[in-house]
């Protein structure tokens, strides 16, 4: 059998070999109804059985307290970047944005489109490279949420900790950092997160939000753009992605398995740290992109002294099984994505094959 790869890439992302074998192992006969799971009614007692328990394990996992709901939703994160003041930024209101990258850009763009916003902070001054402190942070009056991108996927920044926004309901994208480590929900207004880093494949986004947020929706938008739609069908209003659902339970089932986000932290931290001390304690020849504490220990990203010793790490690296660590095109250098279910194992041959190159080009 072929080595499995040294998988860094971004987003789809690898998941954990148990997870691909377990979903092998049913893939043509589910829990002997004679079918696949994506072959089967929505409807039915058995999909609904996996839907219900992907988003009871989301509950427990997160530990989410009473009044939140979990949806599972379509359009990726992106589309969340539009329903978000779609359903949300009331006439007269004024969402308030943290510019902390590329995504937050992006989320930020979009709500434009739709009615009127507020960048209360921002890192673009640093190129991104940093996370802006938010310890004095000035919402204005009419605020109808605050914004932010807890994990800046291109850039390697992420939050540490959040800011208090009193009863100003806190709307974060977690994309690229959901389950990475334990979080009180309750300083959340609302959660979301495109599945394809740490949850699972493509194809379905996890809102977790206060049930006062997506009780009620405007009328004047569309059916399947509301909250309301998806919080009052239990996320079953129409055919939901099936597939990727029943995939996200098989990853949550996991990730209590492993111990749950705890120890999910320890291991990520204990990775990340391997990745940035051969980041410093290189002299030089690498160089980390964000700074130190705003670090993210999802995405590494960083640099060497040109372009072209960037491009032969990228050949070089993926000719010896490392897969996905060329930086994103908007930015370039180099980037290790190790979410999750990627193993400690990765990210030490990863270091080996950093040292050698160094070595050999230093
Ligand atoms: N936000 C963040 C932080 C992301 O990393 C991404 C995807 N890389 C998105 C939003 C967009 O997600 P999607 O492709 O699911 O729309």
């Amino acid at each position: 059998q072929r080595q499995r790869a040294y998988n860094f890439n971004a987003g789809p992302a690898a998941l954990p070999l148990e997870v691909l074998e377990r979903a092998q192992s049913e893939f043509v006969e589910f829990a002997g109804t004679g079918m696949s799971i994506m072959e089967m009614s929505h409807r039915g007692g058995v999909y609904e059985g996996v839907h219900n328990e992907a988003k009871s394990l989301m509950k427990e996992l997160l530990n989410i307290p009473a009044g939140y709901d979990v949806l599972f939703m379509q359009g990726g994160a992106s589309t969340q970047f539009a329903m978000i003041p779609l359903n949300l930024l009331a006439p007269g209101k004024v969402g308030a944005y943290v510019n902390t990258g590329s995504w937050a850009t992006k989320a930020i763009q979009e709500a434009q489109l739709v009615g009127e916003i507020q960048v209360v902070a921002s890192s673009e001054a640093d190129k991104f490279m940093s996370i802006p402190s938010l310890s004095d942070l000035q919402l204005p009056e009419q605020a109808a949420y605050l914004h932010l991108t807890s994990n800046e996927t291109i850039e390697g920044t992420q939050f540490h900790a959040y800011p208090d926004t009193g009863n100003v309901p806190l709307i974060v994208d977690m994309s690229s950092d959901i389950l990475c480590r334990p979080i009180d929900v309750s300083q959340f207004g609302m959660i979301y997160a495109g599945a394809q880093k740490n949850l699972g494949p493509s194809g379905v986004t996890v809102v977790i939000a206060k049930e006062e947020l997506i009780a009620t929706s405007p009328k004047t938008i569309p059916t399947m753009m509301r909250y309301s739609t998806a919080y009052k069908n239990n996320s079953l209003y129409n055919t939901p992605p099936s597939f990727s659902i029943y995939m996200v339970k098989l990853v949550l089932e996991w990730i209590k398995e492993q111990g749950g986000l705890s120890a999910l932290q320890v291991a990520n931290e204990y990775k990340a740290q391997l990745l940035y001390n051969a980041i410093d304690n290189s002299d030089g020849f690498y160089r980390g992109c964000a700074e130190q504490n705003s670090r993210s220990i999802m995405n590494v990203t960083f640099r060497l002294a040109t372009e072209e010793l960037e491009k032969a790490f990228a050949a070089q690296a993926e000719q010896a099984g490392f897969i996905g660590l060329k930086g994103h095109r908007s930015v370039g250098g180099l980037r290790a994505s190790i979410y999750n279910a990627v193993p400690r194992s990765s990210c030490e041959a990863l270091v080996q094959f950093m040292e050698d190159f160094r070595l050999k080009n230093g």
